[in-house]
């Protein structure tokens, strides 16, 4: 077996667990299915910015770990079955109307780190999925923050403060935009963007994540 197929698994192995199995559903195996808990969840932020904030999957133990391996230990193909889930969510919570996909940006010292980031993985399947524009590279982290859930209440809403930025206003000017991120741990990221798009011309933001670690 070479170094890039360990890295990478082949059509008949389940993307999350690695199990061959000829029985997958977008690239998920029975037992992996089974453990996790779908709920395409609509969920209120306290956000004047986005009209809508939406999330797949239930943040059961087993989704997070899949999630800390997708960010953390270079398990970057996992974006295929969970833009799979994404894209049933658009589906299940009839999202339309749609210009622009963007997703929630890192600091690109840490994205060399890391190596990707794992919202632009989802958010280019998507976009390709679904025939529908994205935007690269135009919503940049500027500043260097501390990871939100190491944070208070107080401490992760002066942390994002003008972290972000948008270089290019003229791409988002009146679009309703689908805003991607893997997890929602307050909202207060998806707000950030958000006020950001909307102050920058976007008619619209819909905010959806793979999960929430929130509590409502
Ligand atoms: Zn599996």
């Amino acid at each position: 077996m070479s170094f890039k197929s360990l890295l990478f698994p082949t059509k008949d192995l389940c993307f999350l667990c690695k199990d061959k199995t000829p029985f997958l559903t977008a690239f998920v195996c029975p037992e992996c299915l089974e453990r996790l808990e779908f709920v395409y969840r609509q969920v209120n932020i306290d956000s004047k910015y986005v009209t809508r904030t939406v999330y797949a999957l239930s943040y059961n133990r087993f989704l997070r770990e899949l999630i800390h391996d997708f960010k953390f230990n270079g398990k970057s193909y996992m974006y295929k079955p969970f833009a799979e889930i994404l894209i049933n969510t658009i589906k299940k919570l009839d999202i339309h109307g749609v210009d622009l996909i963007m997703y929630v940006p890192i600091h690109y010292r840490k994205e060399a780190i890391r190596g990707y980031n794992q919202s632009e993985l989802l958010a280019r399947y998507i976009s390709q999925k679904l025939n529908i524009p994205i935007s690269k590279g135009n919503l940049i982290k500027k500043k260097w923050t501390k990871e939100q859930n190491t944070l208070d209440r107080v401490q992760r809403l002066n942390n994002l403060r003008d972290s972000f930025n948008v270089k290019n206003p003229d791409e988002i000017k009146n679009k309703r935009i689908l805003l991607i991120d893997d997890l929602i741990t307050t909202g207060s990221t998806f707000n950030e963007c958000s006020k950001l798009l909307i102050e920058n011309g976007s008619k619209e933001v819909i905010a959806m994540a793979l999960t929430s670690s929130r509590i409502i």
